[in-house]
């Protein structure tokens, strides 16, 4: 027997294979490497897609939701409220500059932030009167957006900006609009493992506001103004190389079709695993980019044991949530501080998923589980 990957992006390429070698082949013989006709064409692909005004690429998630903060001047003494069970990049940018991020613990059926905790959270810091709250990232963990009719009024109401971190929701809906289109600004990732990944590092930030979108393509570059020698801000190189948009362009033109594949994926597990484990949670009116399909367990480490021992890769997501890491010491959180993150942080398991994984091999994992 094979083994089956956990993600196979091989299948992937032997599908797009033509298109893909084409597109580079078209980038070596022109040679613009920076900011090639392929990257104007990607972001167009990628507005159309999300349906916002502007989508910048760049250089990867953690960059997308860097340069949103650093447009909007997020600094020391600003508190960004966010959700501690998500990749370390959504909290990390807000660190980076200095800022406090201010967490605030998940509904434990999406995953995602809990809106009815948030505005607890905001009163508290306002009350408190040593930071001041600034925004909202909310994350559309494993690909299903989180509540922003919730938060976007939450955030209105306190004069806050809602940044969607998006890595992991592209290609999902909620309420028929399209992740990436869902806050003031979203940010996506183009890392090779997300749903719609590239050959290295890369991302994207959506955007209908012009001023902002302005903003963006200057800090893209080194805070340019009107030519590239005349600085108005203090920006960054975060571009995205135009070997990565070529690459990206035939598997965006396949993306709908994957989604589809992904979403008949994650139905037959459902169907075959819902009396055996705690299924995903998808509310009506929402539909997810399955960049993971997860299940619950109480007995966790031994099924994904026994699933290795089959030869079933498996992939816990996240085993500590971000409160309890190292990196974040200096916050003076601790154990029990945000009690639904860290029991789903110990029940959590991710299992194969992605659009081209085959019956037979779907089969093999289902019954591995149930047995
Ligand atoms: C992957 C990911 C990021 C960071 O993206 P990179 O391209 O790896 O920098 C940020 N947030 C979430 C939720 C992610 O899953």
């Amino acid at each position: 027997m094979s083994g089956i990957p956990f993600i196979d992006l091989q299948a992937q390429f032997r599908h797009l294979e033509t298109d893909i070698r084409a597109g580079i082949d078209r980038v070596l013989a022109h040679g613009r490497f920076i900011m090639g006709p392929e990257v104007a064409e990607l972001e167009s692909a990628l507005a159309d897609y999300a349906n916002v005004k502007h989508a910048i690429s760049c250089s990867s998630g953690t960059d997308a939701l860097l340069m949103p903060l650093m447009a909007w001047g997020i600094g020391p003494g600003d508190a960004v409220f966010t959700t501690p069970f998500t990749f370390i990049a959504t909290a990390e940018v807000i660190a980076m500059l200095g800022a406090t991020p201010v967490f605030v613990d998940i509904d434990p059926r999406t995953f995602n932030i809990d809106p009815g905790k948030l505005e607890a959270a905001i009163e508290r810091v306002e009350n408190e009167g040593t930071l001041k709250p600034r925004g909202i990232i909310p994350v559309d963990l494993f690909g299903l957006p989180a509540d922003y009719d919730a938060i976007n009024t939450v955030a209105k109401a306190h004069g806050l900006f809602v940044l969607e971190d998006t890595a992991q929701g592209f290609g999902g809906t909620y309420k028929g609009r399209c992740a990436g289109s869902l806050a003031d600004v979203a940010a996506t990732s183009f890392f090779p493992a997300k749903p719609l990944g590239c050959y290295g590092d890369g991302g994207a930030i959506f955007t209908d506001d012009d001023e902002m979108a302005e903003k963006l393509r200057s800090i893209r570059a080194h805070g340019k103004g009107d030519d590239k020698y005349d600085n108005v801000r203090i920006g960054m190189n975060g571009r995205l190389d135009t070997l990565q948009a070529a690459i990206l362009l035939p598997k965006l033109a396949a993306y709908p079709q994957e989604i589809t594949a992904r979403q008949r994926i994650a139905e037959r597990y459902d169907e075959e695993l819902k009396d055996c484990v705690e299924i995903p949670y998808i509310p009506a009116d929402y539909t997810s980019a399955w960049a993971q399909y997860s299940v619950l367990s109480e007995e966790r480490d031994a099924l994904q044991a026994a699933l290795k021992e089959n030869g079933i890769p498996s992939m816990v997501y996240y085993p500590q949530p971000l409160h309890l890491q190292g990196a974040f010491r200096l916050l003076g959180y601790g154990e029990g501080d945000f009690p639904e993150s860290e029991s789903v942080s110990m029940r959590i398991l991710s299992l194969p998923m992605y659009p081209y994984l085959e019956g037979a091999d779907q089969d093999r994992i289902i019954n591995s589980v149930n047995k």
